[in-house]
């Protein structure tokens, strides 16, 4: 694991620095505008953001540069840098109102930064796993869970890059 997510060896949370060779994507050397192929996030004035009328703008011009943006990659390549487990019978009686809340959640985030996101959200067993593409948005995630829900809340940062573990319980 640790030698794959090297491969993004972004030191920031926001993924803008880059620490360690990136076989993918040399953002320093990135050329402005890009355009993500996959989720047409757009690449301008050293940021990732989203606009679709720029987006579509771009599909028509030469000018604009295709890429994989570091949060397809991530996805695509399954390296969450944020994994949030919620387990207890309490999420079950409760799972769609708190599906709706990491989904709302992320989608605000999203609009900020297109680079955070939910890879996926998966039952596994009796626990409820939702991986993220970056470690801080699991964190947010679990907190405003546990603001609207109590429960309990353990937060874990580790590794290099940093993988922020979240777990969320919560029994009656
Ligand atoms: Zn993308």
């Amino acid at each position: 694991m640790q030698r794959n997510v090297q491969k993004f060896g972004f030191s920031d949370k926001r993924g803008r620095t880059r620490t360690t060779p990136d076989p993918y994507l040399a953002e320093a050397a990135l050329k402005e505008p890009a355009v993500c192929q996959t989720c047409q996030a757009i690449y301008r004035q050293k940021r990732w953001q989203l606009d679709p009328m720029l987006a579509a703008r771009l599909t028509h011009d030469p000018a604009a540069h295709w890429v994989t943006c570091p949060a397809c990659q991530k996805a695509a390549g399954h390296y969450p840098e944020g994994i949030l487990t919620l387990r207890g019978s309490y999420l079950w009686n409760h799972e769609e109102e708190i599906r709706r809340i990491l989904t709302n959640t992320a989608d605000r985030i999203g609009l900020r930064n297109p680079l955070e996101r939910v890879i996926r959200i998966d039952r596994r067993e009796e626990s409820l796993v939702i991986e993220t593409t970056d470690n801080k948005l699991a964190e947010q995630l679990g907190r405003t869970l546990q603001k609207a829900h109590s429960g309990e809340l353990q937060i874990d940062w580790q590794g290099s890059p940093v993988v922020c573990r979240v777990q969320w319980e919560r029994w009656h």
